[in-house]
């Protein structure tokens, strides 16, 4: 019996995620949590989504609730709740509301479903991900967030793009922050197992311009369209699908970091971890060169101080 819940269901992601996993007909229950003021809606995602699956003869259960004890038993609780962020809102205007709800929140899945893997995608993602830690008090290995295997999937794309070789083939990775302090690991990116740099159009690549593309690519979307929907709910679904199957592959998520990566500690970032039915069996060891390590630490300076800044706002409310 797999049960997931996602908080924040009536959001453009928590709905998305949703039906995505419904429709794969691998997760017997999935509870749609929202605020009281949203169930209603979010009961008539429910029974739009019922006539979509029986097109496809799939039985999920979606039940819709805003009753935290309806959390018991989930063995992934996901959050996607946060406020929408506003022009001029700085990173830190916006990290104040959503760790608010995500405090809460991880307080409350501590509660009910204390045996469930927390996996945060409310942003600034990596930040939350340490308050998420901090207030549920789950170990490391069960709280995670989403960010940069988003960012590895559109590097993913851009280089298919420019090398003109299926997705597959393309192995590729991206660490760090997931925000302007991303890192693209180029140096070790293969195509078919072989070094990127070995490719001859390797020559004709752009890297600033694709790192500016690939950093852009979620304010392209939101610029164009309003909202990113499908990328991050895709993602969402292949971090949630690797833990429900336990199918251990290696994907690139935001854990609190104790020095395992170059030293790095007491900061939630970006690295490649193989996922299983608990979280994070581990991290695994990475190969960077010189600009890429140096990139790395500024992530990690930027979210440390982001996060101790929060950290203190908090504590003096
Ligand atoms: P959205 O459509 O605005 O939905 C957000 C949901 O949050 C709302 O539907 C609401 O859900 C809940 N919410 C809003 N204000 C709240 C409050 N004051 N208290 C409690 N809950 C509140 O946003 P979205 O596009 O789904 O994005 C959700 C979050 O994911 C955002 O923080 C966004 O920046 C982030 N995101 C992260 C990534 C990533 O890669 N990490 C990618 C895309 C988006 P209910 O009313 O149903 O409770």
């Amino acid at each position: 019996m797999v049960k997931i819940t996602i908080m924040g269901a009536s959001g453009t992601i928590g709905k998305t995620v949703a039906f995505n996993l419904a429709e794969k007909d691998v997760i017997d229950e999935i509870i749609m949590f929202s605020r009281p003021s949203s169930h209603e809606r979010v009961k008539g995602e429910i029974l739009d989504m019922y006539d979509a699956l029986a097109a496809e003869d799939i039985d999920c259960e979606l039940k819709a609730s805003s009753d935290y004890a309806d959390l018991a038993g989930s063995s992934i609780v996901l959050i996607t709740s946060g406020v929408p962020r506003k022009e001029g809102m700085s990173r830190l205007d916006l990290a104040v509301p959503n760790s608010k709800i995500v405090q809460e929140y991880s307080k409350q899945i501590a509660i009910h479903a204390p045996d469930s893997v927390i996996l945060i995608v409310t942003n600034p993602v990596d930040v939350m991900t340490s308050i998420a830690l901090k207030t549920s008090g789950f170990d490391k290995k069960r709280v995670i967030g989403l960010g940069n295997h988003l960012d590895s999937l559109r590097l993913k794309t851009l280089l298919s793009q420019h090398f003109h070789i299926n997705s597959r083939e393309i192995h590729t990775r991206v660490i760090g922050e997931h925000g302007d302090h991303m890192v693209p690991l180029l140096s070790s990116t293969t195509i078919g197992g072989i070094l990127l740099k070995s490719f001859v159009e390797y020559m004709d690549l752009d890297v600033p311009k694709l790192v500016e593309t690939l950093k852009n690519s979620g304010n392209n979307i939101i610029s164009k369209k309003g909202a990113t929907e499908y990328g991050p709910s895709y993602a969402i679904s292949n971090l949630i699908l690797t833990i429900a199957n336990d199918t251990r592959k290696i994907l690139t998520v935001s854990t609190y970091l104790e020095g395992e990566v170059e030293g790095v500690y007491d900061v939630s970032l970006g690295v490649p971890v193989i996922l299983c039915k608990h979280g994070i069996k581990r991290i695994v060891p990475l190969k960077m060169n010189d600009e890429e390590r140096t990139e790395f630490f500024d992530a990690a300076r930027t979210v440390k101080k982001t996060t101790y800044e929060l950290e203190k706002m908090l504590n003096k409310e």
